[in-house]
């Protein structure tokens, strides 16, 4: 989309140099362990590429990315940087990763025959308890066996081995590193010695050491949010790295029992002024918020009032004096007075991370 002199500008600001001083906080905190910064989901809605070069900057070692394809627009947009890919279809031809120097991550059989028949350097991924993809402890004997004489026979590389945890708790997290290790050691008993051993995602590499093993995976902390509500990321020297904002196109004063926007959920109680923000659910505001969020305008917070809509809200700025074409934050850095993508996630009863990876309709990328 280009800009027409008419529509808002609804922008989702990437402040880059948030990324990378991020993840000079988290190399910093988990060296001697490499680091691999998880861009899937076109790094978490701010930009793969972007992400991928302030991981660049910041000296970190891999990234990584859920499809082959994330990988390979990463390659078409001139990264360089090792990267590994782990979510496969059901019949998956590596060749074109082979060619881009992808590493895949291998959680069956039929996995490891296709990266065999590609010449593939792979991650073997072991299922410890997510019941996910990565393979079961009942088939690594057998998955074992097979990519130990593949790789005799020089048709695959095994560089990795990986798992994923559950982050359900501190206990729950050392029985998968238990079970990590147990696969580890029948891996070993082929003769299977990889390189790197990874298993920690944002959560564990903060908050758990043991897990950190050759390299952690980083994704939500790279960009400033935290991995669990619990986890205060401003006192680790992390800050979000996008603001969702776009410019208040009206503004209006309501008598008091005016209704607002759909189903009037929301009734003035005394004669106030409301601002109208041109972002919506299609925007990725989550509909649910409605009645809960807040809105930042001259990093003043003000309510949303009434429903959410496919493409506005309203805000209630009380008896403030609000110009149209001021900037309404709807998340930012909280040192700004923005709420945070951590409080939206909230106020919708669900995540951060889903809050900033659905962003997204009309509104445009830009820096911050
Ligand atoms: C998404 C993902 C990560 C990153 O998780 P965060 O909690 O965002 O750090 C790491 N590893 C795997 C396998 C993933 O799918």
């Amino acid at each position: 989309m280009s800009a027409d002199g008419a529509s808002p500008r609804r922008e989702i600001r990437v402040d880059a140099s948030a990324i990378r001083q991020n993840l000079e906080r988290m190399r910093r905190l988990v060296a001697p362990a490499q680091t691999m910064v998880v861009v899937k989901a076109d790094g978490y809605g701010h930009g793969a590429l972007a992400a991928a070069r302030a991981a660049a900057d910041a000296g970190a070692e891999w990234l990584g990315t859920a499809d082959v394809r994330e990988a390979l627009a990463l390659r078409e947009g001139g990264t360089r940087a090792p990267i590994l890919a782990w979510l496969h279809g059901a019949a998956p031809d590596f060749r074109t990763a082979v060619e881009a120097q992808v590493d895949v991550g291998i959680s069956t059989l039929a996995q490891l025959e296709a990266a065999g028949a590609a010449g593939a350097t792979v991650h073997l991924k072991v299922d410890t308890g997510l019941s996910r993809n990565g393979i079961p402890s009942s088939l690594l004997p057998r998955v074992a066996e097979r990519a130990a004489e593949l790789e005799r026979t020089g048709r695959i590389r095994i560089r990795g081995v990986f798992s994923h945890l559950a982050n359900a708790d501190h206990e729950a997290s050392r029985e998968q590193l238990a079970r990590f290790t147990a696969a580890l050691e029948v891996l070993a008993s082929e003769g299977v010695e990889p390189e790197l051993r990874h298993l920690a995602a944002s959560e564990a590499a903060l908050t758990l050491p043991e897990t950190r093993l050759d390299l952690v995976r980083i994704g939500i902390a790279a960009y400033g949010l935290p991995p669990d509500p619990q986890i205060d990321t401003a006192a680790l020297g992390l800050r979000p790295a996008m603001t969702f904002a776009a410019p208040v196109v009206a503004v209006r004063r309501i008598a008091a029992g005016e209704g607002v926007s759909y189903g009037f959920t929301y009734r003035a109680e005394r004669p106030t002024t409301v601002a109208l923000v041109p972002l919506g659910y299609a925007e990725g505001v989550p509909r649910a918020a409605s009645g809960r969020a807040e809105v930042a305008i001259g990093g003043v917070r003000y309510p949303v009032a009434g429903r959410i809509a496919m493409d506005q809200l309203v805000v209630d700025v009380g008896d403030d004096v609000i110009a149209v074409g001021e900037d309404a934050v709807l998340w930012g850095d909280p040192a700004t007075g923005a709420p945070s993508a951590q409080e939206w996630a909230d106020w919708a009863s669900t995540i951060g991370y889903e809050i900033v990876t659905r962003v997204g309709g009309r509104a445009l990328r830009g820096d911050g």
